[in-house]
C-alpha cells in the first residue's frame, strides 16, 4: 500500500523547527471588560492608555475600569510610527512613572506601544481595532527622517492581546476589506516560507478560509456579527503567521511601495497580494493547491483574491491610490537593490509586469514555469 503525506505535503518526518510566541490571548466580545483583570495579572499600577481618534469613548471607559491602575493617556500615535511621536511618549512615561501599556487601535497604535517597549520593556496589553495583525508579531517598523527601518525583538512583542469583536463592529467596511487583505497576505505569504512549518501552514490555511468568507459579506453587511467574528479571527491567525515565518517577494514590495510612494499600508496590499502570488505560482504548485481548496475554487487562487479584492471595493489598483506611472520602474529598481529569499528568482522584466499590472488595476496574469 503506498503511504502518501497528509494534506499540505508534510509528511510527519520532513525537519522543521517551530517556535510558538509567547502572547496570552482572549479572543470574543465583550472582552475588553477583562482588561482590569489583565492588568492586575501583570500587576500594573500605572497604566497608560493609547488610543487613536475614533476610540476615544472606548479609552475613557477602560480608564474607569482600570481605577486606581489608570496613570495617563497618549492620543499621539502616526502612521509609519515616526521615531518623534514615541519621542513624546516617552516623557509621557517618564514624568507619569508608567509601569504598563494598554494599545488600543490598529497597527499606528500598536506601533507605537511596540515603539515604548524596546525602550522601556514595559508590558504591553493590546486590544486590537483593525486586521493588520501587529500584535500579535516581534516586527516593529519605525520612521526616522522619513526613512522606514524594521527590526525584529522579543521586547516588542505585547504580553497581552484582548481581541473583542465588538470593537471591529464600527471598522469602516472599505477599511475592513482591505485591511483583511492586509491579514490574508500574511497568510498567504506564510504558506511559502522558507522557514514553513506545518503548525504555521495550518494556521494560515485556516486563516484564508476565515478571511474568504468573511471579507465579502463584511462589505455589504459591516454589522454581520458572524462575519466581523470570522475576520477577527482569521487575522489574529494571519497576525501569528507574521510573527512566526520570515515573508517574500509580497511583503518587500509593499514595503518598499508604501516607505517610497507613501502608499496607505492596507490598501497596497490588497492590490499587490494577486499579483505577487501568481509571480510566485510556477514554484510552488502544492501550495496553490492548497490554496484554492481554502477559498473554494477549483484553479487559479491569484484570479480568486483578484475577485475578492472586486468584492470588497478595493482600490482598483496603485494608480488610484496616487502613485504616479513613473514610479513604477523605481519600485521595480527597489524590489531588486536588496536581494531577499524569495520561491522564485526575481526577474526584471517579470517584475516590472507585476507592478504595471498593479498599477494599471488589471486581474493578475500566469507567468512561465520556473527554470
Ligand atoms: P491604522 O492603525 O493606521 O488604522 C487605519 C485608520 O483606521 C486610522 O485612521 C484609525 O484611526 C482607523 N481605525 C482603526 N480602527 C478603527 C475602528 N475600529 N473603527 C473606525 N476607525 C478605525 O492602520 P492599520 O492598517 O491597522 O495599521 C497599519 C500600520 O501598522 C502600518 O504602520 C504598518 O506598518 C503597521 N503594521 C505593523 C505590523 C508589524 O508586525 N509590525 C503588522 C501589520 C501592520
Amino acid at each position: 500500500m503506498t503511504y502518501q503525506a497528509g494534506p499540505g505535503g508534510f509528511s510527519t518526518i520532513s525537519p522543521f523547527t517551530y517556535e510558538a510566541l509567547p502572547t496570552r490571548v482572549l479572543f470574543g466580545s465583550g472582552t475588553r471588560a477583562q482588561v482590569a483583570a489583565e492588568a492586575a495579572r501583570l500587576d500594573l499600577s500605572r497604566v497608560l492608555v493609547l488610543h487613536g481618534p475614533p476610540h476615544a469613548g472606548v479609552a475613557r471607559q477602560c480608564e474607569s475600569e482600570l481605577g486606581a491602575r489608570y496613570a495617563g493617556t497618549f492620543d499621539g500615535a502616526r502612521m509609519h510610527t515616526p521615531v518623534e511621536v514615541t519621542e513624546i511618549a516617552l516623557e509621557q512615561v517618564a514624568k507619569q512613572r508608567i509601569d504598563g501599556i494598554l494599545a488600543i487601535g490598529g497597527g499606528s497604535t500598536t506601533g507605537l506601544a511596540k515603539a515604548i517597549a524596546l525602550r522601556t520593556d514595559l508590558p504591553q496589553i493590546v486590544l486590537p481595532t483593525t486586521y493588520a495583525g501587529s500584535e500579535m508579531t516581534p516586527i516593529l517598523g519605525e520612521t526616522r527622517d522619513g526613512l522606514k527601518t524594521t527590526l525584529r525583538s522579543l521586547k516588542v512583542l505585547p504580553e497581552t492581546v484582548i481581541y473583542d469583536i465588538d470593537l471591529t463592529m464600527d471598522l469602516p467596511a472599505a477599511l475592513s476589506g482591505v485591511s483583511g487583505m492586509n491579514a490574508m497576505a500574511h497568510a498567504v505569504e506564510a504558506l511559502y516560507a522558507r522557514d514553513a512549518n506545518p503548525i504555521v501552514q495550518a494556521l494560515a490555511l485556516q486563516s484564508v478560509r476565515a478571511l474568504a468568507r468573511a471579507l465579502p459579506v463584511i462589505s455589504e453587511q459591516p454589522l454581520h456579527r458572524e462575519a466581523r467574528g470570522d475576520a477577527l479571527y482569521g487575522a489574529w491567525l494571519a497576525g501569528i503567521c507574521l510573527g512566526t515565518v520570515g515573508m517574500a517577494l509580497h511583503h518587500k514590495l509593499c514595503h518598499t511601495l508604501g516607505g517610497t510612494f507613501g502608499l496607505p499600508h492596507a490598501e497596497t496590499h490588497a492590490v499587490i497580494l494577486p499579483h505577487a502570488l501568481a509571480y510566485n505560482a510556477p514554484a510552488i504548485p502544492e501550495v496553490m493547491r492548497q490554496l484554492c481548496e481554502a477559498l473554494d475554487v477549483t484553479h487559479d487562487a491569484p484570479a480568486a483574491l483578484h475577485a475578492i479584492n472586486r468584492k470588497i471595493g478595493a482600490p482598483a489598483g496603485l494608480s488610484a491610490l496616487g502613485m504616479a506611472s513613473d514610479g513604477i520602474s523605481r519600485a521595480v529598481e527597489l524590489a531588486l537593490a536588496n536581494p531577499y529569499w524569495n520561491p522564485r528568482a526575481l526577474a526584471r522584466d517579470e517584475l516590472m509586469q507585476l507592478i504595471t499590472d498593479a498599477w494599471r488595476g488589471d486581474a493578475p496574469r500566469s507567468y512561465p514555469g520556473t527554470d
